[in-house]
C-alpha cells in the first residue's frame, strides 16, 4: 500500500529535522508518496501568505499531514498558523505522550503520561476584545448591567467558551484512548472551584462520561495542585484530559520532566484529518546549523504511524530511537552537559537509520 501524505517542512529548524524524520520513516520500508508543500516564512516570500491555498487543499485531500515547526509571523493577520490549522480542520484533539527514554537529561524516572488536550475552545477560541475599542466598551456596559460588577474602562477581555458538545468529544476520546491502550487511570484537570460555568461544566461532563467506563479509574484534580503533583510524583499519572489552556501549560511542564522540548511531539486529530508535529517551535537561532535534536520530529512520525495502524514500522523506529538515546554516543547537544561530546542532527538521524537496518 502507498500512503499519500502531506509533508510541511515548515521554517527555522523545520526543514533540517523534517528531512531526518522523513528518511527515518522511509528506512522502515513503508511506502509513502510525500506531497511536499510550503508554509511559514518561505511561503510568505513566494505566495505572500504563510499558508497558501494549495497547502490547505493538499491536507484536505490527503487527510494526513506531517508538519515541521512554523514561525508565527508578526503582522500577517494570523495569530498562529498552527492554531489556524487546528481550527480550520476542526482538529479537536491534541494528544501528547510524555515518556522518559533512558539517556535523556532528567532527574525523573518511570514517567509515561499522555496528555489529551481539547484543541478548539477555552481561551484559545480567539474571542478577544481590545482595551478601549467601541465593542469592548459596549461589552463592559453589558457585563456591568447583567452582573452588577464594576469593570475598569481600560480593560481588555478574552472569552473562555467551553461547551458540553466539545467537552463530551474530548473526554470520550480520552477514556476510549485509555481503554484501547491498556491505560488504568484518567485524571481530569480543571479549576471548577473558581470557573463554575466553564471548568465546572467540563468537570460535570467528565463525571458523567466516566460512568460509562467503569474499567478505568477516574479522578479529577484542580490545575494548580496538578502542577505541583506532576513535579512531585509524575510516575503515578497515566492519561490526563484537560481543557485547552491547562493542557498547553501542563504539556510543557511534562516536556521538562522527560528531558525537554526536543523529546515531545503531538497529534492533532479531527473526524477525518490529522496533523502530526513536534511540540517545540522553529528555534530560529539554530536555523541551518544542523545541531538540534530531531527526536521530537521523529516521535511525531511515530504518532502518525500509530494512527495509520503501521505498528511494525512504529515499533522499529521507537526501538532504534530509544537505543540511540540510551547509548548516548550519537546524540545532540541537549542530551549532554556543557562541553561534552555530541553530534549534529544528521549524525543522530544516521545512527537511528543504521539501527533500523536502513541507509541514509
Ligand atoms: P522554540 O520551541 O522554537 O525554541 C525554544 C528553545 O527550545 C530553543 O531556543 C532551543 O533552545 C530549544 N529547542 C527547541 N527545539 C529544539 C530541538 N529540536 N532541539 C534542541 N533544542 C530545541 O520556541 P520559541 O523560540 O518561543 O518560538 C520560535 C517560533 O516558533 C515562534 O515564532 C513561535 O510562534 C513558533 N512556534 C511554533 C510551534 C509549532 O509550529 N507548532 C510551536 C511553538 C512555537
Amino acid at each position: 500500500m502507498v500512503y499519500k501524505i502531506t509533508l510541511l517542512p515548515g521554517d527555522g529548524i523545520g526543514p533540517e529535522i523534517t528531512e531526518v524524520a522523513k528518511k527515518v520513516i522511509e528506512a522502515t520500508g513503508i511506502n509513502i508518496d510525500w506531497d511536499i508543500k510550503m508554509a511559514g516564512e518561505e511561503s510568505i516570500k513566494k505566495y505572500g501568505t504563510p499558508i497558501p491555498d494549495e497547502t490547505i487543499k493538499s491536507i484536505e485531500e490527503n487527510k494526513i499531514c506531517l508538519k515541521g515547526p512554523i514561525t508565527t509571523p508578526i503582522g500577517t493577520g494570523f495569530r498562529s498558523i498552527n492554531v489556524f490549522l487546528r481550527q480550520y480542520f476542526n482538529l479537536y484533539v491534541c494528544l501528547r505522550p510524555f515518556k522518559i527514554y533512558k539517556g535523556a537529561r532528567t532527574k525523573f524516572e518511570n514517567v509515561d503520561i499522555v496528555i489529551i488536550r481539547e484543541n478548539m475552545e477555552d481561551l484559545y477560541a480567539g474571542i478577544e476584545f481590545e482595551k478601549g475599542k467601541e465593542e469592548t466598551l459596549e461589552l463592559i456596559k453589558f457585563i456591568e448591567g447583567k452582573t452588577g460588577k464594576k469593570l475598569n474602562k481600560n480593560t481588555g477581555i478574552s472569552i473562555k467558551p467551553i461547551s458540553v458538545e466539545n467537552s463530551e468529544k474530548i473526554l470520550r476520546f480520552g477514556f476510549e484512548y485509555a481503554r484501547k491502550n491498556n491505560r488504568k487511570k484518567v485524571t481530569v484537570v480543571h479549576k471548577a472551584n473558581i470557573m463554575k460555568y466553564s471548568d465546572g461544566l467540563f468537570l460535570e461532563v467528565a463525571k458523567n462520561i466516566a460512568k460509562e467506563y467503569p474499567d478505568i479509574e477516574f479522578e479529577d484534580k484542580i490545575v494548580d495542585n496538578m502542577a505541583m503533583q506532576l513535579v512531585q510524583k509524575p510516575e503515578i499519572y497515566d492519561v490526563i484530559v484537560c481543557p485547552n489552556l491547562y493542557g498547553d501549560i501542563l504539556s510543557d511542564l511534562c516536556a521538562g520532566i522527560i528531558g525537554g522540548l526536543g523529546l515531545s511531539a503531538g497529534a492533532n486529530i479531527g473526524e477525518d484529518v490529522a496533523i502530526f508535529e513536534p511540540t517545540h517551535g522553529s528555534a530560529p537561532k539554530y536555523k541551518g546549523q544542523k545541531k538540534v535534536n530531531p527526536s521530537a520530529m521523529i516521535l511525531a512520525g511515530i504518532l502518525m504511524l500509530d494512527y495509520l495502524g503501521e505498528i511494525e514500522a512504529r515499533d522499529k523506529i521507537e526501538k532504534a530511537l530509544s537505543e540511540v538515546i540510551r547509548e548516548g554516543k550519537y546524540v545532540t547537544y541537549d542530551f549532554k552537559e556543557e562541553g561534552e561530546k555530541c553530534v549534529g542532527t544528521i549524525e543522530m538521524g544516521e545512527a537511528i537509520i543504521e539501527k533500523i537496518g536502513g541507509k541514509w
